[in-house]
């Protein structure tokens, strides 16, 4: 294999995508798998669109009333089995730590699958009279969950990075909006920022998270016609603040018992990204979270290295001063076509080239990264260029998106529609259903494809009277899919 081969992608990502997307992790320098088996290391540069999807959020959940605090990484057993159904849900998924050194512990300490266990109480003493709420918390850390099915790297890990809000309020109406606002951020930030069109939803009830009165979901489709879910918000009704005692004084001195979300967004975000946008060329970047946003390569020859060199480095450090997240690549040693390729595995969104002939013409040639398409500019107004010419490879990356999308949510009125139509096709089935679990069994059994989620409005009238698989009275509509 040559030099340049072996550094670029081989897997296809029509023909293979599980190879492709876990070399396109591994060779754009993302992140490498770590000794256990599930658990991956996270390098630099994974880390960098990590840091950009947490700066958005948190400024968001900021602006609207969140504070970020921190909680211990283990949760006592005795505490983890005051709400039943956590204990219920998760137990096949948690890590215990039994001893500390070599004295075994009086009380198993579980390592946090999801910390409602750890925080309710809290919630609970710093809850006293109705003008203590709202009172909103999240906190971003990692959380262990001993997934039984593949792991992926950031779509299904045993330890994933995330951030969990967790909020309490005086009543039904208002814990409502607030799982909404969150749902609604976490559809803004993959619409602005991931440059991908969302579904909004509600998990049927059988899917709900642990304890929750309400599981709401954003899913995203993949190229490939699976399903992500790939953000939740749940509205807890008062399991939670009966369990762990979250109560409040009202006006008339009456006691309350509060209402409380929790919701969560992790590193999953950026397997759907990896997986929506990049191509057999490597990664691709909108440029709202890459962490270098242009990348200026110089192209010369020894007789015109100085006035090249001068020229790109003064276009480079003007973009730095404007803001811009810029590379200058003056690497001595390589080629500008070692560099392209090199840029365009890492998925830098815009190429500024600069010869000999942009030099004399006081131009630019501008390459976008998700199509190759080539412009000639002029140097003036470079700031304002290069931001239309981003602004450009966001609605490139947004518009092919929502191609994936559209015409992909079909209808079918029986089981045979159902698994031909996502056999064929893959993408979102929606139907009747009666509501009951055993309806989705027969379509899991033959396809793996399930009830991804139902509309989030309870009243919306089912698409079809009777349920495509038993044939009985539908009560909502479902989204079968197969899923990530
Ligand atoms: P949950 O607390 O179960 O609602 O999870 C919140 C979000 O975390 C989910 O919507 C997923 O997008 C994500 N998530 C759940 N499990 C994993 C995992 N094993 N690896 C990465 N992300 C996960």
């Amino acid at each position: 294999m040559s030099e340049e081969q072996e550094l670029g992608i081989t897997e296809s990502k029509e023909h293979s995508p599980g190879e492709w997307y876990a070399e396109v992790v591994q060779k754009a320098g993302l992140a490498d798998y770590a000794p256990m088996g599930g658990f991956i290391v996270t390098r630099p540069r994974g880390y960098a669109i990590w840091e950009q999807i947490q700066t958005h959020l948190d400024g968001w959940f900021k602006d609207t009333g969140v504070q970020n605090a921190y909680f211990p990484m283990f949760i006592p057993e005795s505490y983890l089995e005051r709400e039943k159904d956590i204990v219920e849900g998760f137990d096949p998924e948690v890590a215990w730590v039994t001893h500390g050194g070599n004295e075994e512990l009086e009380e198993r300490l579980a390592v946090r699958p999801t910390s409602e266990s750890i925080i309710a109480p809290f919630l609970a003493q710093w809850t006293r009279s109705h003008r203590d709420l709202p009172l909103r918390i999240n906190q971003w850390c990692s959380v262990v969950r001993w997934e039984a099915t593949e792991t992926k790297p950031f779509f299904r890990t045993k330890e994933f990075l995330w951030q969990e809000g967790h909020t309490a309020h005086r009543d039904e109406d208002d814990a409502w909006e607030e799982t909404m606002t969150r749902l609604d951020q976490y559809e803004k930030l993959y619409e602005d920022v991931l440059a991908m069109p969302p579904l909004k939803g509600r998990k049927p009830e059988h899917d709900k998270f642990p304890g929750a009165h309400t599981t709401t979901t954003v899913e995203t489709l993949m190229p490939d016609g699976k399903s992500v879910q790939a953000a939740t918000s749940h509205y807890l009704g008062t399991s939670f603040a009966e369990a762990f005692d979250i109560t409040y004084v009202d006006e008339d001195e009456e006691e309350e018992t509060a209402h409380t979300t929790s919701w969560g967004l992790s590193w999953r975000a950026m397997g759907a990204l990896i997986m929506t946008h990049s191509d057999d060329q490597g990664l691709v970047l909108p440029p709202t979270l890459a962490p270098k946003q242009v990348v200026v390569v110089p192209i010369w020859q020894e007789d015109t290295k100085d006035e090249v060199l001068e020229y790109a480095a003064d276009v480079a450090a003007e973009l730095d001063e404007a803001g811009v997240r810029v590379h200058f690549d003056d690497r001595d040693h390589r080629n500008p076509g070692f560099k392209y390729n090199d840029w365009e595995l890492k998925g830098v969104p815009l190429r500024v080239e600069i010869g000999p002939n942009e030099v004399e013409d006081e131009e630019l040639t501008l390459s976008h990264r998700p199509d190759g398409e080539s412009i000639t500019e002029s140097r003036d107004g470079l700031e304002t260029t290069v931001r239309d010419h981003l602004d450009e490879v966001f609605a490139k990356l947004y518009a092919s998106a929502e191609e994936t999308l559209e015409g992909e949510i079909r209808e079918a009125t029986s089981r045979e529609e159902i698994l031909g139509t996502i056999g064929q096709h893959g993408g979102y089935v929606k139907c009747g259903w009666c509501g009951d679990e055993d309806c989705e069994e027969p379509i899991k059994e033959a396809i793996a494809a399930e009830i991804v989620m139902v509309p989030l409005d309870r009243d919306e009238e089912p698409i079809h009277e009777e349920c495509a698989i038993c044939g009985e009275n539908a009560e909502e509509t479902a989204y079968f899919a197969k899923s990530y």
